[in-house]
This record gives C-alpha cells, structure tokens and sequence, in this order.
C-alpha cells in the first residue's frame, strides 16, 4: 500500500487526468445531487435525542461545531502559475479530549462535508471511550493533477495555515481520502519546524520511520473484519460461506477485500471511482490489490470471465455482505429498497442516509453503522499517539490485539443496548457515545 501512495505521487498526470476526467466529473455532479452531510449528521443527533430524552441544552450544543477555520492555500505550480485552493478543519467537540480526525485532499470537499465528518469522529471516538474529541480537515483539490512538489507544497502551506489549530495537546490529524503517511509526513516536519523541536504525536498515520504506528494502515480494514465477525457469531453466519460485495478499492475497501477473501469469502464484486467488477464465483482480490498498485484502475482491468458493472448496479447486487468503503451518500431512499444483502458493514463514513437507513431497518437489512465499524482506524490512531507521547513503541500483536480488545468491547455494548431498547445498532451507538459525551458536558457545564 504504502509503495502505491508513494507511486501515485509519480503518476503520469496528463494521460491519467484526460482519461478519468468525464468519471470524475459525473461522480461530482452525482454528490452535487444528494444530501448535505452537514444536515444528516444534524438529523442523526435529533433522531437519537429524541430516542433518549435528551436534555434539549445538550441536543442544541451538539449539533454545532465548536470552531470551523477556513483558509487559502496559495501554490505557486510547476508552470509558474499561481492556484490559491481553499482548506478547512474544524473541531466539532473537545469535551473528552483533543480533537482527532483526518484530512482529505478531494475535489468536492467543502466545510459542511468537513463538519459532519468531525462530528462522527467525536462519536466514534466516544464510542470506543478513548480520551479524544472529533475534528476534521480537508483542502478542496484533486490531488491527482498535481506533481509531488506541488502536493508537498500545498500540504506544507496548509500546515502553517491551520498551525495553531492543530497539536498534540489540541487536535491530531490523520489520513482520509486521498491522504497518506508521506502527507503526514510533511505535516509533522513543518509543524515540527515552527516549533523547533520533533513533535511527531501532531499526526497519526505517519512512516514508522518517525513515530508511525504498526498496524496503522491496515487498521480499518481490521476493525471492520473484528465487528463483523462478532456480528456474524451473533447470528449463527459463516463467513467463509458468504458472499461480499464491496464499493471502494482504498486503503479501507482494499484491506477489507483482502481479509474477507484471504479467509475464504466469495468478494463476488468490488469497485473503485470509475466503475465495479463482478463474478458470481468471487473475484481474485490478490490480483486486483497487485493491479491497483500499479496505479491503474478497475475498468481497464482485462478479464473475459468478469463483468463491468456500475457502482450504483454493484451496491444492488444479491449478497449477504455489503461494505460501502468509498465515500458518503450512497445508500439514499432512491435505491435503499433495491439493497438484498443481509448486512451493511459501513466502512466509510456516511454512506447511508437517515432516509435510506429506516428503509433498510425496515426490510430487516443490519446495518453495522460507521462510527463503529470503520473505528478501528482511529483506535490505532490512538495507539499512535500513545506510543509517541512515551516513546516506546508496540508490536503488531500486540497492536492487533488491543484493538480487538477495544472493538469487540464496544461492539457487544452497541448490540447489548440494540437488543434490550428494541432499536437499530446505530441508534445504539449513537446513545451511547452521546450519552458519554452527555456526561461530560454535565460534568464540566458551559464557560464562562
Ligand atoms: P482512499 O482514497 O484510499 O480510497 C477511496 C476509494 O473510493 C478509491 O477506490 C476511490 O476510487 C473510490 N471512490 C472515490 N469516489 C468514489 C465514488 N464517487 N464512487 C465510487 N467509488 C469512489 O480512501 P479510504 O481511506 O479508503 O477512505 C474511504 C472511506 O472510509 C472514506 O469515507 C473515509 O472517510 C472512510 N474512513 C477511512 C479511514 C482510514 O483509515 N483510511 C478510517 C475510517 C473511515
């Protein structure tokens, strides 16, 4: 993995950008279409509030943001020219702790996006109990038009932008989309350069080489694996008998594709931005992950016996597994009554409306909500920043073994509380990482 994000950094633009400009043009005009991520996040808190009788004070203060910053990027580009590009990060809640949550470098990023996803990084993390808060950042560009230096420059210009918003003590970045530990990288050094001093617990995610975790990179990908294999003992499945269909071929899509197919699932289809493959008998996921790290992607990939599918016709296919690990918004109420699967494992964060969700609650359809199943990412995060703080760092048992320890605890407290209030995993969830910031809000009240 870490070999292909080091290569896309070499990617040759001009071929790559003609070819998949109509691909990425139609998925933009695709997310202008759907639900603000802003107001779903919003609706998610009131439909929970209501559920538990939420003190309306704290219902109103968590569906704010405490502080959102947005700034201007100038790069001057490799042809002389200069591109001023717009950043984020906002910090949704630090009543627990400091703020944790990626940056992404896409095309569409824009601060309500921004802003939703802080808030389900303040879920997640209350979910799982660590001692952190929510926050995210994002700089709205296509990453992959821009050669090394440019990239290294906009990382570097937006780490001076958002310098006093970020650190150790305050709000520790991540990767998200289109990020990775060379991105973190960068971010650590200009940070540790203004203050003179390495500071490497400013980010998570980073090269082991500088205080990055084992076991990072695949952490999502694990997390997801550890929940659904609890879910799947609940319900008596097997998993090597199932049949997985997975939308997004990332760090989190890969890493899942690449569990579930080296235990025996069938991944009958798989997709990236520019479309799916699929076969009724399982794709070979060693290939594609070999193929993809080339840089190239699905629908060049050449194999008479697979199928080219379309990401909307792969979300609708008959399976039993069904993981969303490529953005928000893609389960709405227009096709959640299409869904067949018996599980949804959300590995990205968002990817099924309020609308779309009741739907799927409805038809009998589990849904395995985000902020607890794409949590091992930050778990690990965690594990980052701790082993930075101490300077000592862990192995990978051990790193795989606490992270189970955490997801499967938080797991069986979400299905616990589902089963005895009668109420969908994510409403579950939901309650308890708001009842625990809840407390915290009581315990500390409003300043002055
Ligand atoms: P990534 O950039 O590594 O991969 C994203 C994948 O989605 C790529 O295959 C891309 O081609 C595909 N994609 C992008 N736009 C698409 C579209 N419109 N339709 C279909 N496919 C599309 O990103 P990632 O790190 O794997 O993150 C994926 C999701 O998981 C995001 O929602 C992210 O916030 C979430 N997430 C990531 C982590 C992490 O540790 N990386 C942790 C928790 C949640």
């Amino acid at each position: 993995m870490l070999k292909k994000r080091r290569e896309e950094f070499l990617y040759d633009r001009n071929i790559s950008i003609s070819k998949n400009l109509d691909i990425l043009e139609s998925a933009k005009r695709k997310l202008s279409d759907s639900v603000d991520p802003y107001d779903m996040a919003q609706s998610q808190i009131d439909i929970v509030a209501e559920k538990m009788g939420l003190n309306n004070n704290i219902t109103k203060y968590l569906k704010k943001v405490e502080r959102s910053l947005i700034v201007s990027i100038p790069i001057m580009m490799d042809d002389g020219t200069l591109e001023i590009f717009e950043g984020y990060r906002v910090h949704h809640s630090t009543l627990r702790g400091p703020g944790k949550g990626g940056i992404r470098f896409a095309p569409n990023v824009n601060l309500n996006e921004v802003k939703a996803l802080a808030i389900w990084m303040t879920w997640k993390c209350s979910l799982l109990n660590l001692p952190l808060g929510g926050a995210k950042g994002g700089v709205c560009v296509d990453p992959k038009k821009l050669s090394k230096g440019e990239l290294e420059r906009l990382t570097r210009r937006y780490t001076a932008e958002i310098l006093n918003f970020i650190g150790p003590d305050i709000d520790i970045p991540a990767p998200d989309m289109n990020t990775n530990a060379q991105v973190m990288a960068w971010i650590m050094d200009t940070y540790s350069m203004h203050k003179g001093k390495a500071i490497p617990g400013v980010v998570t995610g980073k090269p082991i080489e500088i205080g990055g975790s084992v076991g990072r990179e695949s952490a999502t990908g694990m997390g997801l694996f550890y929940v659904l294999e609890s879910l799947c003992i609940k319900l008596n499945l097997d998993l090597k008998d199932s049949k997985v269909v997975v939308q997004g071929f990332g760090n989190v899509g890969g890493h899942i594709a690449e569990i579930l197919y080296n235990m025996g699932a069938k991944v009958i289809a798989l997709s990236d931005i520019t479309g799916g493959l699929y076969h009724e008998d399982g794709l070979n996921i060693s290939t594609l992950l070999k193929w993809r790290d080339k840089n190239c992607y699905l629908k060049d990939f050449k194999n008479d016996d697979y199928k080219f599918i379309s990401n909307e016709d792969l979300l609708t296919l008959d399976c039993d597994i069904l993981i969303p690990a490529a953005i928000e918004n893609q389960i709405t109420h227009i096709n959640a009554h299409d869904i067949k699967c018996k599980i949804v494992l959300e590995g990205a964060n968002g990817p099924t409306t309020p609308e779309a969700d009741e739907i799927l609650n409805h038809n009998g359809i589990i849904v395995i909500p985000d902020i607890l199943a794409n949590a091992g990412g930050v778990c690990v995060s965690y594990f980052e920043y701790i082993q930075d703080i101490h300077s000592y760092f862990w192995d990978i048992n051990r790193i795989n073994k606490e992270l189970k320890t955490i997801i499967v605890k938080a797991f069986e407290e979400v299905y616990k509380l589902s089963k005895k209030n009668k109420v969908s995993l994510r409403i579950a969830a939901y309650m308890i990482a708001i009842s625990r910031l809840a407390k915290a809000f009581e315990l500390r009240g409003i300043f002055p």
